[in-house]
Order: structure tokens, then sequence, then C-alpha cells
């Protein structure tokens, strides 16, 4: 028993010596000093805490030039700055409204260290000056958070999304996804839809931004009491593709139509009376009658054409496909800022909204399609189906799906 309370008081003795040496280091441990100092601050992956930093948003006909030379740098230097950035970014390409920022010397001569343009919400440029110039792109990193959002549809699946206030590019993902699908533009009241799909932020000066969503990953839409499934999977690092229950793609070549439209005013026909002329002619488009503004899709992959405005056409855009295939989307309000020759246009891209431009009687798209050279009408084409799952990623493709179809039940 002595001996219990002796190594008791031994026991009670060393800890109390423990503690006191802790103590003791708490008064003089530089870890503890260290932390009181605030933490590094960083812009553009640049340590800026003995910089100066400005953010400003560039005004209409403002320069690059002016604002570094409002920063204190020299017209020798900011010519030496347009030929440096050449091939990495033009110089006279800052548009108004988007943001810079400039991080400057903290001591009299306030001299411009380095200066960042955001292009868009994600790539940035930036022009460095603190050891002669280097003018190099980054990107700001992407966090994606996942979500579930639902709807039931009453007039439109446009008006359905926005009762739920989520992003209006479900409703484009989803008439893309099921273009081929669902006689998608016939979707009625009870029709519904429950997407999972990814919400993208960045980081903007510590705080956290929403830049808009990111891929639905999984799908369920509800068509006259039945249910279709789509399912996102990867089959490589650069292809992904939307499949069903079975592996199937829901994808054709082409999307069925360029726009979601209230009704076909007018299909593809040998003769026909023009609305406004009265002349009896062939009319070799269809015509798909939507709301003004509604966004016009590219129906396939492709390079623009030509994006233009002529006195019939009114504003319209052509796409060449292929070898065989073009497009041609008519009577544009307007083309989609970008869209110009030579670019190229995924299958779902908007190229610009609906209108009424040149010669038409009321908003809608005059969608025309040519195979080798002749105008002909896309419903009596017979399409190539995009392929199935590869058999050898097959079995992942299953377990992927069923967890994504788990998420979608609950
Ligand atoms: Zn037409």
């Amino acid at each position: 028993m002595k001996k219990w309370i002796g190594i008791l008081v031994i026991g009670t003795a060393l800890l109390f010596m423990l503690a006191n040496i802790n103590t003791k280091n708490n008064e003089e441990n530089p870890i503890d000093f260290v932390e009181k100092i605030k933490e590094p601050s960083y812009e553009y992956d640049i340590l800026v805490d003995s910089f100066n930093v400005t953010k400003g948003i560039v005004r209409k006909d403002q320069t690059l030039g002016q604002i570094l030379y409002a920063n204190h740098i020299d017209h020798p230097q900011i010519a030496e700055i347009a030929s440096k950035s050449k091939g990495i970014f033009d110089v006279r390409s800052l548009s108004p409204e988007k943001e810079y920022t400039v991080i400057c010397k903290n001591d009299s001569t306030e001299k411009a260290c380095y200066f960042i343009y955001q292009e868009n919400s994600i790539n940035y440029i930036v022009i460095d000056l603190t050891d002669g110039i280097d003018v190099y792109r980054g990107k700001k990193e992407v966090k994606t958070r996942v979500n579930v959002a639902y709807g039931e549809i009453n007039s439109s699946l446009w008006l359905a999304v926005e009762e739920q206030k989520i992003s209006r590019k479900i409703a484009t993902e989803l008439a893309t996804i099921y273009a081929w699908t669902i006689d998608f533009f016939k979707i009625q009241k009870g029709d519904g839809f429950k997407v999972y799909y990814e919400n993208n932020y960045i980081d903007s000066s510590g705080t956290e931004k929403y830049i808009g969503i990111g891929r639905i990953l999984a799908a369920e839409f509800t068509h006259k009491n039945q249910k279709f499934y789509s399912f996102y999977y990867k089959e490589n690092e650069n292809f992904g593709d939307y499949y069903d229950e079975q592996g199937k793609t829901l994808r054709k070549s082409f999307l069925m139509a360029p726009v979601e439209y209230k009704r076909i005013s007018s299909r593809y026909s040998k003769r026909r009376k023009h609305p406004v002329t009265g002349q009896w002619k062939g009319h070799f488009g269809t015509d798909y009658a939507a709301e003004r503004g509604t966004p016009i899709l590219a129906t396939a992959n492709g390079i623009i054409m030509k994006a233009a405005y002529t006195k019939n056409n009114g504003n319209y855009v052509k796409v060449k496909h292929n070898g065989s295939y073009l497009t041609q989307y008519l009577h544009m309000s307007k083309i989609k800022s970008g869209i110009r020759k030579g670019v190229y246009v995924k299958q779902g891209d908007i190229i610009g909204y609906v209108g009424s431009t040149g010669l038409a009687t009321g908003p809608h798209v005059c969608y025309r399609f040519w195979k080798d050279g002749k105008q002909v009408d896309p419903f009596k084409q017979k399409l190539p189906p995009g392929d199935p799952i590869k058999k050898e990623n097959r079995e992942v493709y299953m377990l992927v799906k069923d967890s994504l179809m788990q998420i979608l039940m609950n």
C-alpha cells in the first residue's frame, strides 16, 4: 500500500513538473509569437504583403497603356510589354467591365510591379514587371459542389427552371441531353425533372464567388408518366457523354432543333406561299417559332462559316459540320458575341438569339440543313447515333450509374 502511495506521489510530482515546464514554454514559445503575425496574403499566387494592391474595372475606351501609365510605367516599357505579350494576350483586347488588379511598390515611386487582367471568371493574364517583363496566363482554381434540383413543368421547361431559381443553363443542358430521346418540345403539364449537377465557385480575394453551373451528372426526366434517365460518364480523359440505364448513348450527331420552340410554324416543303411576299415558292427550312431572345444552339459540332446580316436572312449564322453537313440559322435578334467566321462551336453552344430580323413576320428561327450541297429536311434524314459505352467500360459504368441513380431516388 505504502509503495502505491509513493508511486502516486512521485507521479503527481512529475505531472506538476511537466505542467510547469509547459507553462514556462507557453511564455517563451517562439511559435506562439509567430502565430500573432497576420497570415500572408496572396493575390493570383503572388505574395502581396509588402505591396499596395489596387483593383479596378476596365472603363469604356480605357487601354492597357493608360492603366499602366497611371501606375508609373513609362511609354517605352509599355511598348515592350505589348511586344512581349504577342502570342499570349492581345493588349488591345481589354474589354470594358472586366476586372483588373495592379500590384504596386509600397514606396514613394508607387511603381506597378504586376498587372493582372481577369479575362473571365476563371482565366487571367499576369504581366510581371519585377524582373524585366514576363507575361503569362493563369487559371483560378474552380471549386465544385454538387446539388440536386427538381421542378415540375406547367408550361415550359424554361419557366420551370426559373421558378426553381436555378440556373437557366440547366434548361438548355437538359434540352441538349434529351434532344433525341424525348419529343422534348411537346412536353406537357405534369412532366418534370430532377437533376444532380455541379455548382462552380472560385476564390475572389478570399471570398467564394459563384460562377455558374458545371456539368449535369445525372438526370431523371418524366414525360407522359415515363421516366427517362441520363448519366454522365467519361470513357476517357477527353470524351464524356450521357448514357441511359443500359449504357446506350442519348445523343445523335445532331440536335433535333436549334431552339426550345413553341411550335413549328412552317416545315420544309418544296412549295408554299411565302407569308411576307405572298409568292409561291419552296421553303427549304424549318421555322421554329419561339420567344424573342431565346438562345439558338448549334445543332452539331462545327466551324462557323458565316455570321453576318443580309436583307432577307437578317442576322444569320452558317455552320460547317463536316464534308457533308451544313446548317444555317436565320432571323436572329442578335448573333452571340464571339461567334464569327472560323470559330469552332460544339453541339449545344449558343450562337445567337431568336428574333425577326430580315424577311420574317414574327420571332422564329429558320433552320436550314444541307447534305452534300443540297437543302434537305433534317427530320427525314437518317442521322448516325452516337456510340454506346464500350464493352470494356461497361462494368465500371454500371457501378457509377447505380450510385447516381441512388442520389436521384433520394
Ligand atoms: Zn424559314
